[in-house]
């Protein structure tokens, strides 16, 4: 029986290409009691790696938390599978606007504490006490209420590129970190403001949403979906978009597109940009926007420094890199002093 991936991501790459036929990138989650991950992510990988899906999959004690794309002929038989899990009947699956061959290139299973990592002890209050769930129509309501405060529950370099028009974006590394930030911010308005809150695909939400009733917020909402759903809907149903910029994904795309203004910068120059890049050096990767002029002039790095390591032959930036771990690992923190422009 075959529980790992056998091929590379390089080979998986040619065959798709060969291949040639349409997948759907999407994701869904679900909290729920699984009372042996182990088990449970290998009866996934099983079944999915029969169905070609390739992705990013989390599983948990508390549930599940995906991102993965499948052949487009294999989506109902995927569909029903996930039917045929009780928790998973019926689950919202959250389609991408833009569909790429290439988004995800191995499954990857894996068991984790949690299926998003928020730093909470989820013994302290009811996780299952969620605030009101809005879909898009509802939003654009809400929000436009002066009442309303509305916050991104994403990190910096997330809302960077992209975020609700008047939104609260805390300049945070992690999910974590946000929410007493939050909190204290907010601490005056527990009961007279409605707190509207939105991430990328909802999960982030589900919690946080929970976590601020605990705390003593009377009216809270989240966006049911998150910003895919919002923008999906506003598609099909000619709504009034509000969302600013790109969306921020966690595949290989790292963003898909939702209006078309620019609101962020490269960091290098200053000039108007979002497209988001990792340092070419192997030992920095650092997560950062860079332009295409600034691209060419410094070989995809981030600095002077890492394009005189990324210049040697392989072998010896493999030796520069022995003992030490990434200095900047991707979606790690997207912060360095040689990014003059980043705000
Ligand atoms: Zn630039
Ligand atoms: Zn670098």
């Amino acid at each position: 029986m075959q529980l790992y991936n056998k091929l590379s991501a390089r080979e998986r790459e040619a065959l798709l290409e060969e291949a040639g036929e349409d997948r759907l990138t999407l994701s869904f989650y679900a909290y729920a009691k699984i009372g042996n991950p182990h088990l449970f992510r290998n009866h996934l990988f099983i079944a999915w790696d029969q169905m070609d899906v390739l992705g990013r999959i989390y599983v948990a004690h508390e549930g599940i938390n995906a991102q993965l794309s499948v052949p487009a002929t294999r989506f109902e038989e995927f569909k029903a599978f996930l039917d045929g899990i009780y928790f998973l009947e019926g689950v919202r699956l959250n389609i991408a606007i833009e569909h790429d061959l290439k988004s995800f290139l191995k499954l990857k299973v894996k068991v984790r504490k949690k299926i998003v990592a928020d730093g909470l002890n989820d013994e302290s209050f009811d996780v299952r006490n969620k605030g009101i769930h809005v879909d898009a129509t509802r939003f654009n309501e809400l929000i436009s209420d002066p009442n309303t405060v509305l916050v991104d529950m994403r990190n910096h370099y997330e809302s960077e590129i992209g975020h609700f028009d008047g939104a609260v974006t805390p300049d945070v590394d992690t999910f974590r970190d946000s929410l007493p930030i939050i909190e204290e911010d907010l601490k005056d308005h527990k009961e007279d403001k409605n707190l509207v809150m939105y991430c990328t695909g909802g999960i982030r939400c589900e919690k946080a949403s929970a976590y601020y009733k605990h705390k003593g917020f009377k009216n809270v909402f989240q966006l049911e979906g998150g910003i895919i759903e919002y923008a999906r809907q506003v598609n099909n149903q000619n709504l009034e978009n509000k969302f600013l910029g790109k969306n921020f994904v966690f595949d290989h795309r790292r963003s898909e597109c939702i209006s078309g203004e620019v609101i962020a910068n490269c960091h290098q120059c200053g000039k108007p940009s979002d497209t988001h890049v990792n340092c070419a050096n192997e030992a920095c990767h650092l997560l950062f926007i860079q332009c295409a002029e600034c691209a060419e002039k410094m070989n995809n790095c981030c600095s002077k420094e890492c394009m005189e390591i990324n210049a040697l032959p392989y072998e010896e930036q493999k030796k520069l890199r022995k003992g030490k771990g990434n200095s900047n690992k991707i979606f790690k923190k997207g912060r360095s002093e040689v990014l003059k422009y980043k705000s």
